[in-house]
């Protein structure tokens, strides 16, 4: 699984964006991404962080993998800069409202994840290793073979405080979607 080829995302703004009929202000102002780095991404000049794709879903209002070319076909694994490994495990079904993924942590590595729009609950299944979740104040640890589902229109974080890559299946439930 580290050693599995991954590419940086490629990123469907520009469709999304012109589907929605927005200007690159109008969705500066949904997002809270600069005009500036909007283009970026649309031009294929740079890649986005994890923490601003979710901004992008969040401010449409749209799954992660809705923005994810090929992610409903051959979903890649890919890296996001500065980031965590991650890799499309179901792509966005509409029918069931979710979308599924697996994320590595790499040693001592930390996430931290903005609040998602209301109502939106996320299920963590560790596969490998251990890792521990931020909810409020609080860090719980989980180890291979743990399940938590939590509200995840709150600030929530991972962490990885071993020495061993940490692996998590990580599912997105919508239910206003
Ligand atoms: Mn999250």
């Amino acid at each position: 699984m580290q050693n599995e080829p991954a590419e940086m995302p490629k990123i469907a703004l520009r469709a999304i964006r012109s589907e929605a009929g927005l200007s690159l202000a109008q969705t500066a102002e949904i997002t809270g991404v600069s005009k500036a780095m909007l283009g970026q991404i649309e031009r294929g000049e740079s890649s986005p962080t994890l923490v601003t794709l979710w901004k992008l879903a969040k401010g449409f209002h749209l799954p992660l993998t809705a923005f994810l070319e090929g992610a409903a076909t051959t979903p890649p694994a890919v890296n996001f800069p500065e980031s965590i490994r991650f890799r499309t495990l179901f792509a966005f079904d509409p029918t069931l409202g979710s979308e599924s993924f697996l994320i590595t942590l790499a040693p001592g590595q930390t996430h931290i994840s903005h609040p998602h729009d209301a109502g939106v609950v996320e299920d963590i299944f560790v596969t490998e290793g251990t890792l521990e979740l931020q909810l409020g104040e609080t860090w719980t640890r989980y180890s291979a073979g743990a399940a938590v589902r939590f509200a995840a229109d709150q600030p929530h974080s991972y962490r990885n405080p071993t020495e061993n890559p940490a692996l998590f299946h990580n599912t997105m439930h919508y239910p206003r979607i």
